[in-house]
């Protein structure tokens, strides 16, 4: 059938939306009707080839949508189902079996290689050349895709559709860092270094179970700002401050928990200086392989303190984002605050808009 796609044909050039045709579902995929999908960074990194999933890709991995057809074998959802997406995972490896899907030990082939195991892929241009697919399971930036049922969420109805996509992946990895690898005790303290999608969403968190000292570090005072509406007491723009000194004097001797979304050397080094004796820091941000971190393992051996390295907050989609959706119902956990909605055509400017600071996380509507 043919579907209207964003293409990202060339490293660090825009996406180009063109018609593809997309086979039929296989066995054990479920074809989905996007009706919207968030765009992460993570997608911006892809496109400008940090990751190595070939090019021309469909690439995408926050959708949201309708269940168009099964293929073989689905069983978790039907036709008309409303469904939301996430990463992909084997299932059967020790990590999978263990409750850590995403650090499934053929993650990297599932989510980044840009095809199914068999190396076909699910769409092609008229002429037959192959497009590469199945982009964390879903490549969402599609209006129909053929999706792993390992990536697939089914929600409630009542869920609104546009809105949800994002918990697929940025929302529930700073969310689930917080909830489900730092877990801050009510009344402790936790500073999240970077104040975009992933950071915000670790801060909602942190006001979820009740941390009673919350610092937002960032360089533009505009995410800053915002922060603390969302529930930051402390903020720091590190360009103009030394973080590490103000946090350890707001904390009076270092924080109890850390979340760095920067995927910067120097933050990540800034993190582990920030904690106090025995806490937790967690690192989620992104940096290219081979980027190495200054860190001062002599005077941290001393402190105890734990550093865990993070994908997708350690999550299983299939329990924790529905557990989401009820804090988001529940009035808690308001992640809608950080989405902007534009239209799929728009969907460069959803790119800029997140890259230049002025939307917190896109969602793109088709
Ligand atoms: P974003 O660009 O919206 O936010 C990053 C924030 O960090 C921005 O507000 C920016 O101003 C701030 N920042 C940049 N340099 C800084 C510095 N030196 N000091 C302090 N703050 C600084 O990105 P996002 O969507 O929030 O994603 C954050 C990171 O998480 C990205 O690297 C993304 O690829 C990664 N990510 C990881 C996973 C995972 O599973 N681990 C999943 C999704 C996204
Ligand atoms: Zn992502």
């Amino acid at each position: 059938m043919k579907v209207t796609a964003a293409v990202a044909l060339a490293k660090g050039e825009p996406l180009v939306i063109q018609e593809l045709i997309l086979d039929a579902p296989r066995a054990t995929e479920v074809q989905v009707r996007m009706v919207a999908t968030g765009v992460c960074h993570t997608d911006a990194i892809v496109r400008d080839q940090l990751y190595p999933t070939p090019l021309p890709a469909v690439l995408g991995h926050e959708g949201a949508g309708i269940v168009e057809a099964i293929g073989e074998g689905v069983t978790s959802v039907e036709v008309g189902d409303h469904v939301l997406l996430s990463f992909s995972s084997c299932g059967v490896c020790s990590s999978c079996v263990s409750g850590h899907p995403s650090y499934c030990i053929h993650l990297y082939d599932l989510d980044f290689s840009g095809a199914r195991p068999d190396g076909s892929t699910a769409f092609t241009t008229d002429d037959g050349t192959p497009i590469s697919s199945h982009f964390f399971g879903q490549s969402s930036f599609a209006s129909i895709s053929n999706v792993a049922e390992r990536s697939v969420v089914k929600i409630s109805k009542d869920a609104p559709l546009e809105l949800m996509g994002p918990l697929g992946c940025g929302i529930q990895t700073g969310a689930g860092a917080v909830l489900n690898v730092l877990r801050p005790e009510a009344g402790s303290s936790i500073a999240i270094f970077g104040s975009g999608a992933v950071g915000m969403s670790g801060l909602l968190a942190a006001v979820v179970v009740n941390a009673t000292t919350i610092i937002a570090v960032d360089i533009v005072d505009s995410r800053l700002e915002f922060a603390k509406t969302l529930g930051a007491t402390h903020t720091i723009n590190s360009k103009n401050e030394d973080a590490v000194a103000r946090i350890r004097e707001i904390t009076g001797g270092g924080v109890n928990y850390a979340l760095d979304t920067t995927g910067n050397k120097f933050v990540f080094a800034q993190m582990t200086k920030s904690l106090g004796v025995l806490g937790h820091g967690a690192l989620v941000g992104a940096a290219a392989p081979g980027t190495e971190s200054p860190i001062d393992i002599g005077s941290l051996l001393l402190t105890g303190l734990k550093i865990s390295m993070v994908i997708e907050g350690d999550s299983v989609p299939q329990t924790f984002i529905p557990q989401l959706i009820s804090l988001y119902e529940a009035g808690v956990f308001p992640f809608d605050k950080l989405v902007k909605k534009y239209d799929f055509a728009d969907i460069n400017e959803a790119f800029a808009d997140s890259e230049s600071g002025v939307t917190l996380k896109p969602v793109v509507i088709f």
